[in-house]
């Protein structure tokens, strides 16, 4: 009976193939989904305001006579013609201003006429005007009646009016008081919360009743509106657990508790691990002994040394004669970890080679066939990875490093390189800090470990803001610090998110820097340059052959020189907060006082000022991530690859953080078998289509 609601759109009145296709570009098939197309906001049409209430800003219904029309040409930047119409009525006076009109438009705008407006009054060197509102010419004797409900506005497309939209609607609405839907929230639920039933929460969402109403959905506080918030996170959250379900009921690879080989490792480290860091490694021991794939997240701030975690994880697996596949956003993170793991675990017996996009013809063959006979243990690479000619022998675990820089899909292909039907362990290092709580929302499929503490010795790094003016006095600072033996790393970032135009910006600063520190050894790294020339580059920093390393944001992960001491980020005002202070994660690392210096716009907003200003009062990844969440937004801060997939159509993440905990708990209690039926009803209305996504190959 609930079949009602998935009518193809094109069985309502009005709908045919035109409307049809329009109705495609917003993702609606059917009338469920059509009933789901919310209103962004609302206008207020139930009632007339005098001319002389009318306040600045205010949008508003009014209906009042023409004294005067005409138009002229005025200068608005060039010359144009405009349209005024001069409208009074028992209590005051409006303008109304066209930039586009038609000749029959002025002619029906007579003296004596009587118009009804809508739109937004401003006020214009101290008179009240509306620019191009919409009005209609009426019999003041015989008004049209007004509306009686507040009226939507709808997200709409090119081609599809609001008017014509807001027809279609009504007519559903009206079949939605015969047929209802199906309730998808069980009634101790409703009644608890005292919610709204689905269909009346529909019908009061598309029409509001009054003000107060409208004021609770624009505060996002309604009841009807909460109901909604809570669905969609649950069934977001029921997707994520039935996508782990499947995954967990998978054989995986059985891993044999290695202790002596654990005990290897350590003694050879020429440190020891963080309480932190054993905290985590134990996490996943545990995984290894529990018979099923793991799916574990590491979190950990920048340097806080999850790299060494990745090692401990991979050698039980090794140990039990299983491969591992590592995979890095950059090929510079790449070789850095090979190089590492190289040192780690080749004095352990074991096998290591890299694979990158470079590694082409003989050697890419050559290559392949020791991973595919199974005489590698670890490949550690790129994206280059994940490509159909590479093929495993018996690949054990997955460990992607800095997932936030990967999509769902590239995590997914690497691990159909397993054998089939066995599914790999899987470990994802990140270090985009997200907060605890949404973290826990959007990865509800992946157990969670966080890195919580730095390695001990580490000075918190000194951030100032220095505006463009001073940038001689910079440089000055810069050969000063060169001459000492510091090490500096200088880093471009551009406005646009054009990598061509932002290795150009470096080329530039490279060049530049070159004449104006003389004696002092300049690099460059930047994206777009060879592999072999980066590696080259990075190397000769390492060693100190360099002291300048200009570079663009691909330095931004994992890169690891703990002799740098100074981190110089020109124009860092348009990136996150959690993206400079990644950055700046670069320095710090060994025991010297470290510096991070913001290179600024002259005139900086006070808004962008008190945003870096975080950064200068905060060391921590959490709480800057926090802070950036805050200001940005999460949509913004997290992208549609950090929220796996999930792009909300009623959530916003920061914004209904509050009711994670109930939208936990009614997922839980949906994922019972009693309450089938309502949660592929839920599923069905928030996830649609795109539940088939199965992450399970
Ligand atoms: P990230 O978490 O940013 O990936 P890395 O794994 O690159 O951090 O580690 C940063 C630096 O800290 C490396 O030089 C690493 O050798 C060092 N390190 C990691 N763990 C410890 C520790 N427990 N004690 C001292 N140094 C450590
Ligand atoms: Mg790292």
């Amino acid at each position: 009976m609930s079949d009602w609601s998935r009518d193809d759109v094109t069985t309502l009145k009005g709908v045919g193939p035109k409307l049809k296709e329009k109705f495609d570009r917003l993702g609606i098939q059917n009338k469920q989904q059509l009933l789901f197309h919310l209103p962004l906001r609302y206008e207020d049409r139930t009632h007339l305001t005098p001319l002389g209430a009318l306040q600045s800003g205010q949008r508003a219904l009014i209906e009042a006579e023409i004294l005067q029309a005409g138009s002229s040409f005025r200068r608005q930047g060039r010359f144009r013609r405009v349209l005024l119409v001069k409208l009074a009525d028992a209590t005051g006076f409006l303008t109304l201003r066209f930039f586009h009109f038609s000749n029959s438009q002025q002619q029906r705008l007579q003296k004596g006429q009587w118009l009804r407006c809508y739109g937004e009054a401003r006020t214009i060197m101290g008179a009240l005007e509306m620019v191009h509102p919409e009005y209609e010419i009426i019999n003041p004797d015989h008004p049209p009646p007004l509306e009686r409900f507040l009226t939507p506005v709808y997200p709409t497309t090119e081609g599809l009016h609001q008017i014509g939209l807001r027809k279609i609607m009504q007519q559903l609405l009206t079949e939605l008081q015969q047929h209802r839907m199906e309730e998808t929230l069980p009634d101790d639920w409703l009644r608890q919360y005292d919610f709204p039933g689905v269909s009346q929460a529909l019908q009061i969402l598309h029409n509001p009743l009054n003000q107060q109403d409208v004021a609770l959905i624009q505060a996002f506080e309604h009841p009807a509106q909460i109901r909604f918030i809570i669905e969609e996170l649950s069934a977001h959250r029921i997707s994520l657990l039935q996508r782990r379900q499947q995954t967990a009921a998978l054989p995986s690879p059985r891993v044999e508790d290695n202790p002596a080989l654990t005990q290897a490792f350590l003694e050879a480290l020429d440190f020891s691990l963080t309480p932190a860091q054993d905290r985590v490694v134990d996490e996943i021991t545990e995984d290894l002994k529990k018979n099923q794939p793991m799916m574990r997240l590491v979190q950990g701030d920048v340097g806080s040394g999850k790299t060494v975690v990745a090692a401990m994880a991979v050698l039980p697996i090794l140990g039990s004669g299983y491969q591992c596949a590592l995979m890095a956003p950059t090929e510079i993170l790449a070789e850095q970890h090979f190089k590492n793991f190289q040192s780690w675990i080749e004095s352990l017996g074991f096998s290591v080679i890299s694979l990158m996009g470079v590694d082409k013809g003989k050697k890419r063959q050559t290559k392949e066939a020791a991973i595919k006979t199974g005489q590698v243990d670890l490949v550690i690479g790129t994206h280059a990875l994940f490509q159909a000619s590479v093929e495993f022998h018996n690949l054990g675990m997955v460990i992607i490093d800095e997932q936030h820089r990967f999509g769902v899909d590239q995590r997914q292909a690497l691990r159909n390189k397993a054998r089939k039907n066995l599914m790999p362990h899987q470990l994802i290092m990140t270090a985009t800090p997200i907060p605890r709580t949404l973290a826990m929302a959007i990865y509800a499929d992946l157990d969670y470990s966080q890195i919580d503490e730095l390695p001990p010795g580490r000075t918190p790094v000194k951030t100032s803001l220095i505006a463009h003016s001073q940038r001689q006095d910079l440089i000055d600072s810069v050969r000063k610090a060169c001459v000492e033996g510091q090490q500096v790393y200088w880093v471009c970032t551009l406005i646009e998110e054009s990598e061509a135009l932002q290795c150009e910006a470096a080329e530039v600063t490279y060049t530049k820097l070159k004449q104006q520190l003389p004696g002092i050894s300049v690099g460059l790294v930047h994206g777009r340059m060879k592999s072999t020339q980066k590696e080259h580059e990075i190397q000769a920093f390492k060693r100190g052959d360099l002291q300048v390393l200009v570079s663009t944001t691909v330095i931004e992960v994992g890169v690891d020189v703990p002799n740098a001491s100074i981190m110089i980020i020109e124009n860092p005002e348009r990136l996150g907060l959690s993206q400079i202070h990644q950055l700046r994660g670069r320095v710090g690392r060994g025991h010297k006082q470290s510096y991070c210096i913001l290179l600024v716009k002259n005139e900086l907003s006070s808004q962008v000022a008190n945003r870096l200003e975080v950064l200068r009062n905060h060391q921590d990844g959490f709480v800057i991530a926090e802070k950036d969440l805050e200001i940005r937004g999460a949509g913004e801060v997290l992208g549609t690859r950090q929220t796996g997939e999930a792009s909300f159509r009623l959530v916003d993440l920061m914004r209904d953080k509050r009711w994670f905990k109930e939208a936990e708990q009614l997922a839980n209690l949906l994922m019972l078998e009693t309450y089938q039926h309502e949660r592929s009803q839920l599923l069905h209305n928030w996830i649609g289509h795109r539940a088939q996504y199965s992450d399970v190959g």
